[in-house]
């Protein structure tokens, strides 16, 4: 028996991996009024309506206070296992099989509120427990430097990060608003962490030009870049990344909601794509922007006019940009293509 499926249902089925999307970005409105009564915060808004039309964003200085008091409302154990949990509900659902999710630790201490560093690990660590027996879907973290914040910021999660690598760490990120604070001071951070072991992973090419994602480069040592879109303003900076092979984390809905582009359809993507750079599809914060990965791969049809191939490409991309371990990789590489062909169907076989 085969079974052709349409390309829409191939892309809602077919097995995936996600690089980059943030775990306080992920949080629903529900859970948000949930943790808000928890701790007796005031919300934002009182419904999950009012608070999803709250959410929709015209640029960046909007976004971050409404990232604040997500992140204002997450303050024990429990609360970070709680929302690692319901994204790994989410993971299985779209059939994300390995996320690597970012997390901003020190935003959690700056807000005094009372949470310790070992609570938040902890947390994590027990969603992600969670998250592979109920789900059967796996996790790893990437720590991020809130760039806007002074230090100890960088230091504070550097250290953490070095300091948790044996619970699920893998990277050390750089986020937040690059136009006002470049990769460079940062150096002395990744440098560290990557003389630890770290994998190097900053946002660089969405709210700053090339030079940001020059410097992730050269500065950082980066080994993929969050974004990278705005390389297309420097052809010299294109030819770099696709013959270094850098992968780009691209996150088209975000970019278009925060205005990095007016709409999707000035989105650089497709011609990222047929100048043979790599590039993945993620989410970055899907509820916020409300979207899921799943969309993501449904526009790059839709909207960019890539198809079913590109789209296996770019699967197989991601899952070979991760920072798993070889083994690890190569075992993720051939569920990635063994689910793939399945839904193709067997005459693909
Ligand atoms: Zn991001």
């Amino acid at each position: 028996m085969s079974e052709t499926l349409s390309l829409t249902e191939r892309i809602r089925r077919m097995p995936k991996v996600e690089l980059h999307i943030h775990l306080e970005g992920s949080v629903s409105p529900r859970t948000f009024l949930l943790l808000c009564e928890r701790h007796g915060i005031e919300p934002l808004a009182e419904t999950e309506e009012a608070l999803t039309e709250h959410f929709r964003f015209r640029d960046f200085s909007q976004f971050v206070p409404v990232y604040l008091a997500i992140q204002n409302s997450i303050r024990t154990a429990d609360d970070f296992a709680l929302i690692v949990e319901e994204l790994a509900a989410d993971r299985a659902k779209q059939n994300i099989l390995y996320s690597e999710v970012t997390v901003t630790p020190y935003i959690h201490i700056w807000q005094n509120k009372g949470t310790q560093p070992e609570e938040i690990i902890e947390g994590l660590e027990e969603g992600r427990r969670r998250a592979r027996e109920a789900y059967g879907v796996e996790l790893r973290w990437i720590l991020d430097i809130p760039r806007n914040l002074p230090e100890p910021s960088a230091t504070w999660t550097t250290d953490w990060a070095i300091a948790w690598q044996d619970r699920g760490v893998v990277a050390l990120g750089l986020g937040g608003n690059e136009a006002t604070a470049p990769p460079e001071p940062f150096a002395g951070a990744f440098a560290r962490a990557r003389s630890a072991g770290l994998h190097s992973v900053p946002h660089a090419g969405e709210t700053a030009g090339p030079a940001s994602v020059w410097g992730a480069i050269h500065a950082l040592g980066a080994e993929r870049i969050g974004h990278g879109v705005r390389a297309i303003e420097d052809p010299l900076l294109l030819t770099y990344l696709r013959d270094h092979r850098i992968p780009l984390e691209v996150n088209p809905t975000s970019n278009a909601r925060l205005k990095v582009y007016p709409s999707l359809e000035h989105h650089p993507f497709p011609h990222l794509w047929r100048m043979g750079l790599y590039l993945t599809v993620n989410s970055d914060d899907p509820p916020l922007f409300q979207t899921t990965l799943t969309d993501e791969y449904l526009r790059v049809v839709d909207t960019f006019g890539l198809g079913w191939e590109d789209i296996k490409r770019l699967v197989v991309n991601a899952a070979h940009a991760t920072f798993l371990p070889e083994e690890e990789k190569a075992a993720l590489v051939r569920r990635v293509e063994a689910g793939l062909r399945e839904v193709e169907g067997d005459e693909h076989v």
